[in-house]
């Protein structure tokens, strides 16, 4: 019987399990269907390897300190995207599976681990994930630029601000908005205006570093999180992407446009920073920037006020 290819091959499987030679066997299975395999042999290299790469976790039940069901658990609330876990339990173990199922376990398999079932189940489990996958995709990035939506950036705005309260990070928030872009719509067509903004989203995508996001917040306005960057680094790249934009924007039809942006950078030992400040700083330095002309940077450092 063949299978779906993307049901059968290159998925990225975390297995979690105590015993290396039992482990390895599942493994080598899994490999030998186009999987690629990772092994955790007890709870702490679990939490460590599970990473939003990982397509499917094979979890053992059993396991010294951590239990797999309390793994689950762990594992869950550290996921954003839906993981399918699968717990493999011993043969006589009916209430693991009640167990299972409450911890947040989607399927079991028991030991010793028959290939024929492990197919099956994985490749169920692996419709899930891709389902899932491209339900993620599909509210978090905006359909006309490609990049993070406003719904994406308040997701991510909650994570970063415990984060900033607890360990005090340096960060910048850059915003964006493209100047008289009402005229670009008026004058050549919303289809126009559309194209101006994709080539705002292309620029920022290919100008930010790997740990930097960016997001359409709305409209013509668009945010980008620098993390671990202070506020002279952000200037830096707030021009890079001011003038990336004025010189791409040069082979649309509506010509050569300009963007205004407000910077705020928050350092590590600022105190009390919260996070709608920091909007509310950086929608202000926008408005300056617009003020004084446009097609500029104004920046400021949330602690200097
Ligand atoms: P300013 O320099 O002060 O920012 O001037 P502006 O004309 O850019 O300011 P305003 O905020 O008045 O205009 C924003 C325009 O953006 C109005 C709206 O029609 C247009 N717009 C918002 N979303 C989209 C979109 O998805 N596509 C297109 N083509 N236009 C959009
Ligand atoms: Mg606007
Ligand atoms: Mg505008």
């Amino acid at each position: 019987m063949s299978y779906p290819a993307e049901l059968t091959t290159g998925a990225r499987i975390l297995i979690v399990d105590d015993e290396p030679v039992g482990a390895r066997a599942v493994a080598a299975m899994l490999e030998g269907y186009g999987h690629q395999v990772e092994l955790a042999h007890d709870w702490t290299a679990a939490i460590r390897m599970f990473r939003p790469e990982i397509d499917l976790v094979l979890m053992d039940v059993i396991l010294p300190d951590v239990d797999g069901f309390k793994l689950t658990r762990l594992l869950r609330q550290k996921s954003s995207v839906y993981v399918p876990v699968v717990l493999v339990t011993g043969r006589d173990d009916p209430d693991a599976k009640e167990r299972g199922l409450v911890a947040g376990a989607d399927d079991f398999l028991s030991k010793p681990v028959d290939p024929f079932e492990l197919r099956t189940r994985v490749a169920a489990m692996l419709r899930i994930r891709r389902l899932t996958m491209a339900l993620h995709q599909q509210a978090h990035i905006d359909s006309l630029t490609g990049i993070g939506n406003r719904y994406a950036f308040d997701q991510e705005w909650d994570r970063r601000k415990s984060e900033f309260s607890r360990y005090k990070r340096t960060m910048s928030l850059l915003m964006f908005d493209v100047d008289h872009f009402k005229k670009v719509n008026d004058t050549y067509g919303h289809e126009e205006g559309d194209e101006v903004l994709r080539v705002l989203g292309r620029v920022m995508r290919q100008t930010i570093r790997k740990c930097d996001r960016a997001y359409r917040f709305g409209g013509e306005e668009f945010v980008v999180f620098a993390p671990e960057t202070n506020v002279e680094g952000a200037v830096v790249l707030a021009n890079r992407i001011r003038e990336a934009f004025f010189a791409a924007t040069g082979a649309t039809l509506a010509g050569r446009q300009t963007v205004s942006v407000g910077v705020v950078g928050v350092s590590e030992d600022a105190d009390d920073v919260d996070a709608h400040s920091l909007l509310h700083r950086a929608d202000e330095l926008l408005y300056e920037a617009k003020h004084k002309g446009r097609d500029q940077v104004r920046s400021a450092s949330l602690d200097d006020r």
